[in-house]
Order: structure tokens, then sequence, then C-alpha cells
């Protein structure tokens, strides 16, 4: 399919040029796991509607799309600046055949898709829709080396970027150019991994930004060349692997590690950032859910986060970060390191494939996947000091957010008090104070506009904030230092 854009301030008109026939429209976007209905932008279309996402069209046919996200995997067009994830904008029929832009602009334009003649082209609808677009004045390509360069209208340091490619590509060996789309805006984005690129969105206030960097581009290996099995895009339908915790949880490990030989990350900035994820596995989601079950749902979990995440749930972010620095562990024990996983993994992996590279490197145990992810806690503190600093001190059971409660941990006390999230608190003892943990307070809250009064006693912590120390073998190799110590504190009181 051939489209031709016509960018203006909130739309893009577009002219589409196919079969006539049926065209679709992705309904999700390849590496956020989660039905967006982007679908839904589409504001007038030439030709007969079939379902939410499908039309029937003519071999050539006008529409027009709204166009306003700050979403790094959406778009956004406006006066003098253009931002296309092309998944978010364009329909396919045929994903094997050719597929190609061309933006009415004087602007720069910066893509990874191959320019010829007038047209930016990806051989397929999958390459094609894993290439963003952007397009402004003020664009520029700053270079970090000859393969690696950052797409962006904003000012950035890249000796730290710098830093990041050269580690990460001991590792990657890349031989394609690669670029980093990066833009800063008001809210706090992220980033989404692509073949030959990723698009980057932070707000303003973020300043470090190595290890958000270091995942996005290990993603490159990791999920764009190393690819679960069943990993296969519909752009329609949700599509299920059990595999999302070493895709995401094992590219934040590396990330962190990648950050940390770059000498971004102190050992101790490097250890804290393990306890924080450790910390989500001490909540009691962990003692429920798996790291396969916890990638199966993540269209209906992670991506649909509630108040409730931390009893029901587990990120597969957190969990497979913990069983990444778990294996690690084992692996240097063993003389060998994680890195060799990347090695010898095959392009299309499964969870068997992943065991048998395990095995292989001398590692045995298997269940720690399939179990409730808790276990990868207990196991890691077999292997290293961990303790926990407020297990068995008085406590309630809640998180709070200005005095508004935003989590209440199952079985604790303040859920036997029958506290809710969002319940406000206004009083303690009748006086409006901050809550400190007592053995027994009246506290007075609002919920949904009615004052109730709630009699609560403390309990004993379960065990939620850490302090790990490493020594020996373990911290030289992975952190290189002899000694490494680090704390984590909780938030809830
Ligand atoms: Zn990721």
């Amino acid at each position: 399919m051939l489209f031709n854009v016509i960018p203006r301030s909130r739309y893009l008109d577009i002219l589409a040029e196919g079969q006539e026939g049926i065209v679709t429209f992705p309904t999700y976007i390849p590496g956020s796991y989660v039905i967006r209905e982007l679908e839904r932008n589409i504001i007038e279309i030439e030709g007969v509607r079939m379902s939410k996402n499908k039309f029937y069209v003519k071999s050539k046919f006008k529409y027009r799309i709204y166009t306003l996200s700050k979403d790094q995997r959406e778009a956004i067009s406006t006066r003098d600046y253009l931002f296309i994830n092309p998944a978010s904008v364009f329909p396919f029929q045929d994903i094997n055949e050719k597929y190609c832009v061309q933006i009415e602009t004087s602007w720069n334009i910066i893509t990874p898709l191959k320019k010829e003649g007038n047209f930016y082209c990806g051989e397929n609808y999958h390459e094609f829709a894993d290439s963003p677009i952007e397009a402004s004045p003020f664009l520029k390509e700053i270079k970090i080396d000859d393969l690696h360069s950052i797409s962006t209208i904003d000012e950035i340091d890249i000796s730290a970027i710098r830093k990041i490619v050269e580690e990460a590509d001991k590792i990657i060996k890349p031989k394609e150019k690669y670029i980093f789309f990066f833009r800063r805006s008001d809210k706090n984005y992220g980033g989404i991994e692509h073949k030959n690129s990723s698009a980057i969105v932070v707000s303003w206030e973020r300043k470090d930004l190595s290890e958000l960097f270091a995942h996005e581009y290990f993603h490159r290996l990791n999920v764009k060349t190393l690819i679960p099995k069943d990993l296969v895009h519909n752009y329609e339908r949700e599509i299920y692997t059990d595999l999302l915790w070493f895709a995401e949880g094992f590219t934040d490990y590396m990330a962190l590690l990648i950050s940390l030989r770059a000498g971004l990350d102190t050992p101790e900035e490097a250890l804290r950032g393990i306890l924080s994820s450790l910390y989500k596995l001490t909540f009691p989601g962990a003692k429920i859910m798996s790291l396969a079950e916890s990638s199966y749902t993540t269209w209906i979990k992670y991506y649909r986060q509630d108040e409730n995440f931390l009893n029901s749930s587990i990120s597969y972010y957190n969990g497979g970060l913990s069983l990444a620095f778990y294996v690690d562990i084992k692996l240097t024990k063993n003389g060998k390191r994680i890195d060799e996983i990347f090695k010898r993994l095959p392009n299309r992996y499964s969870f068997s494939d992943i065991q048998g590279v395990l095995d292989k490197l001398g590692f045995y145990e298997s269940d720690l996947v399939y179990s409730p992810a808790r276990k990868i806690l207990d196991s890691i503190k077999e292997e290293i000091s961990l303790e926990f600093m407020d297990k068995d001190k008085p406590y309630y059971g809640i998180m709070l957010d200005n005095n508004k409660i935003r989590f209440v941990e199952d079985n604790s006390p303040a859920d036997n008090a029958g506290l809710l999230p969002d319940d406000q608190i206004v009083a303690v003892n009748g006086i409006n104070k901050p809550l400190e943990v007592k053995d027994e307070v009246n506290l007075t809250v609002l919920r949904e506009g009615r004052l109730k009064d709630v009699k609560i006693s403390s309990g004993r912590n379960p065990g939620h904030a850490l302090r790990a120390k490493i020594d020996g073998k373990i911290a030289e190799t992975i952190f290189g230092k002899n000694e490494v110590k680090a704390e984590y504190t909780s938030s809830i009181l």
C-alpha cells in the first residue's frame, strides 16, 4: 500500500492506495500489550465500515485521523512537529506486501524506513509498522557514532548514551544503523522498542536517562532479534506468551548491568535498583502469581493496573529482573555470566530453549517461572545477606498519598478494620494530624462524601523494607567491588 500524508494541526489527512477490498487498522501497538483501540481516532474515511477497525475501500481512499498523543507509542501532529508510530495511523491489507509513505512537508524527516524517491518504504507491514517517522523544521540528527544517532528537537548530552551503546554493543554486536527518537514532554512517559530504533518520551524533570536508553537499546537484541516463539503479532487480537519476564524483566536487569559497567551507576545504585524490584515481591500478589501467569495476563493486569495490583499480581518487569539477578548469582558461582544466555538462545525461542541454555550453563532449578514469584525472593535470600528492616514492627498495612489511602494490604490490620483505597483520612484521634503507627487509633475517614469512624490496632509488619549486603566473588563479579550494601525503604505504614 502507498500512503500520502498531509500533516495538519491535530490531524493527518491521508490518501491511501492499495487493492479494492478490506483494510484493517491495528487495535494494539506491538511491544505494548494492551488493546489501545487507536482506530477510534479515525474521524472520516471513504469506505464502508465493516467493524470497529475494518473498512471496505476502493483502490484509492482518503481518511482523516486525529493525532494528538504525547505517548511515544502513538502519533502527534502540530504546526511544527510530527511524530508517527505507523501502527497507530496506517491500516494494512496483505501484511507481506510492500508499504510506503510520503509526507507532504519541506521539514526535516527522520525515519529508519528506506528512502525511495519521495517515499519511505518497508518491505512488509511488520517492518513498516516498526519504523517511526519524525519531522519538524527543528529536527536534528545527533550522531553518537557511525551506526547510532539520536533524532530530536531537544538538547541532549550524548556522552552517557555513547557509553551505554558501547557497553551494550559488546553483547549485541550490531551491523545496521540505529536511531533513538527522543523528545521531552510534560508528562512522565517511557520508551518503546523497535528493531532499528526506539522512541523515548520523558518529562523535563527526568535527568537520569541511562537505564531507560539501555533498556530500549537492549531490546534490539532481546525481543527484536531473540523473540519468544509465540509472540507473532497480528495487530488485531491479543497474543499470549509466558515469556515476558524474559523479554522485559531480563532486559531491565541487563539495562542495569550495562549502566553499571558503563560507570553511569555506582554498585550501590545498581543494588538498590535490584532491591526496588525485590520489594515488589514482598507483597501478597507475589504469593499468588507466577512470572508465566504475569506474562499471560499482561493485557488485563499489568497494563490495566488498579489500586489492588500489589495484592493480586506481580509485574513481569520486577519479577523478571529479580529472577535475572538470581540466575546471574548462580551462573557467577559457576564462573559464567548472564550474558551467555543471549549468545546461546535461538532467534525464536521457547521456555524449554531458555531451560536448555541454563542447563548447559550448569543451572538446574526450573520451577521459579511457574511457581508464585515470591519463591524467587526466598531463593535469593539463600544466596546473599538480605533482611527485612521492618519485619514484626508495628504497622497498619496502608500506603498514603496526601492522607488518602492508595493501597490496603490484604490481611493487614487496615484490611481487617475495613479501610478502603480512596478513603481520605481527615482526623487521627479526632485531630487533623499526620498518621503515625501506634497501638490503636481512631481514624475519621471521608468515603464517598460520608464521614466514618474506624478504629484500627497495629499488627506485625510481614516485612517489606530491604537491606542487602553482598561480598566475595558475587560482589566482585557482578558489581566490580568486594563489598556492596544497599537499602530500600518501604512506604507502607
Ligand atoms: Zn521493554
